[in-house]
């Protein structure tokens, strides 16, 4: 698949570029922050993707109202949605943080329309009726992203995933790589759902841009073929000579 960029050349500092739609990473360790730049550079800063509410970056003014601009995943990071730019949505904290939860986007915006329907009705029939209907559509939401969980259906775009990758993964062995609390929580995921939770994240010429903890776990539990490979055929991973992986 191909990762969504900007139309035109860009530079993102010292860690990559794009130029005649490829992106070219100079640097493995700020793959997440170069999708987060690359996100916020497309779909901008000042808009929730949800909610519409004016938002800004950092700090801001003492008087700034603005809500404060996060990331949110389209597909939950808490399900193993990629930080990819295609999975990437500018949104207010409330609706990342606090609404939204672990429903994907699209439940996420079904809810927010549902409820919107309910501040305008009027009649009280109609409005039991609107609750009962809310209440039954988080049940099935919830039954969804459980068998998401488990991989009984599928938890990306099919479109997405790529069926042959053969051979060694540059990067997988970096010795450095520190098992920490994200290990422990992908490993409790796995021991709890019996699935890998987050696809490997691949450039056109076999870097590996994050999965490490997938890796990993695949190693220690013997079961290399659930993990899922997505690759980037328009990202290619160029280490200048004398740059700190
Ligand atoms: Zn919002």
């Amino acid at each position: 698949m191909n990762l969504e960029l900007p139309k035109e050349d860009v530079t993102f500092g010292t860690m990559g570029e794009v130029k005649n739609g490829i992106l070219y990473i100079y640097r493995l360790n700020c793959f997440y922050n170069l999708m987060t730049e690359i996100a916020y550079y497309i779909y901008g800063t000042d808009k929730c993707w949800y909610c519409g509410k004016l938002c800004r970056r950092g700090p801001g003014e003492p008087n700034d109202q603005r809500a404060k601009v996060t990331l949110d995943h389209l597909i939950p990071a808490s399900i193993g949605g990629p930080t990819i730019v295609n999975n990437l949505r500018p949104a207010c904290h409330s609706c990342n943080d606090k609404l939204k939860g672990d429903l994907t986007s699209e439940q996420f915006i079904e809810i927010l329309s549902l409820q919107e329907q309910l501040e305008e009705c009027s009649s009280q029939e109609d409005r039991i009726k609107l609750n009962k209907k809310i209440a039954m559509r988080r049940v099935q939401m919830r039954n969804e992203l459980a068998k998401k969980r488990r991989g009984i259906i599928p938890y990306l775009p099919e479109e997405w995933i790529s069926k042959d990758v053969t051979g060694d993964l540059y990067g997988t062995i970096s010795p450095d790589i520190k098992l920490g609390k994200q290990f422990k929580r992908q490993d409790e995921f796995y021991q709890k759902y019996k699935r890998i939770r987050d696809p490997l994240v691949i450039s056109d010429n076999g870097f590996l841009l994050s999965g490490y903890n997938s890796v990993s776990i695949s190693k220690k539990h013997e079961i290399p073929w659930q993990l899922q490979k997505i690759v980037l055929e328009n990202v290619f991973v160029y280490l200048r000579r004398g740059t700190p992986y």
